[in-house]
């Protein structure tokens, strides 16, 4: 087993199994992404600590256990179309693409769109689209979606998303402005009905949600 390879495993036990996470395609895919790969050079050797790494831009790539935790609660079977808004570095949508049958994933940033594409292009991850844009528009032309997933804080589920995820669909998001609380709204009979998790410091969504 390579150096990174046995720092992942411990960081699945220690990090992920430990603190209640069990759903084995969530711990299967924590333990096959090389997270090192999506990360600065220079914060290769801290990859699978137990926090948020700085991704370039001002931005984050999220904590190892919120990434498992936030993807558990989409609860995914393997056969969903899945949103994601934040593309960052692509970690969460490679954690995604394994698990889910379409990943579609949106950064406003469009030097981290960029990165990110040719990052999970180059890594082998076929099922993932990466479009630059504002995410709070989501993309209608591929919607619906079984799972809709906000990696960036947000007041409140942009409009656009309530229409785009499907009856029965999941949708986690950090829900406040500078401390949030990690949501998961279910689509039932076309009401949101909503679950509150943990709190959690999530960087701020961009663009159409903040103008008021
Ligand atoms: N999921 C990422 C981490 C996301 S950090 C990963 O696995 O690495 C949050 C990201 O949301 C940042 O890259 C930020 O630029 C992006 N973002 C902020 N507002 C956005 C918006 N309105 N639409 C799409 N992306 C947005």
């Amino acid at each position: 087993m390579s150096f990174y390879e046995s720092v992942r495993k411990q960081m699945v036990e220690e990090q992920i199994i430990a603190r209640g996470i069990k759903d084995k395609n969530v711990i299967d895919a924590m333990l096959k992404v090389a997270r090192h790969k999506f990360v600065p050079k220079e914060y290769e050797k801290y990859a699978y600590t137990d926090g948020p790494l700085p991704i370039g831009e001002g931005q984050t790539i999220s904590q190892p256990y919120i990434v498992a935790l936030m993807t558990e609660m989409l609860e995914l079977k393997g056969e969903e179309k899945v949103l994601e808004i934040g593309t960052g570095s692509g970690y969460q949508a490679a954690i995604l693409s394994l698990i889910a049958k379409e990943v579609y994933t949106i950064e406003i940033i469009p030097a981290l769109a960029k990165s990110a594409q040719q990052r999970l292009e180059s890594l082998g991850y076929k099922n993932v689209y990466v479009k630059s844009g504002d995410g709070f528009l989501g993309w209608p032309e591929s919607a619906p979606f079984d799972g809709i997933i906000i990696t960036c804080a947000a007041p409140r589920v942009p409009e656009p998303l309530i229409e785009q995820l499907a009856e029965g669909g999941r949708l986690v998001m950090p829900e406040g402005d500078e401390w949030q609380m990690l949501v998961l709204y279910k689509k039932v009979n076309g009401q949101l009905k909503k679950t509150e998790f943990i709190p959690v410091r999530f960087v701020p969504m961009k663009g159409k949600i903040q103008e008021k």
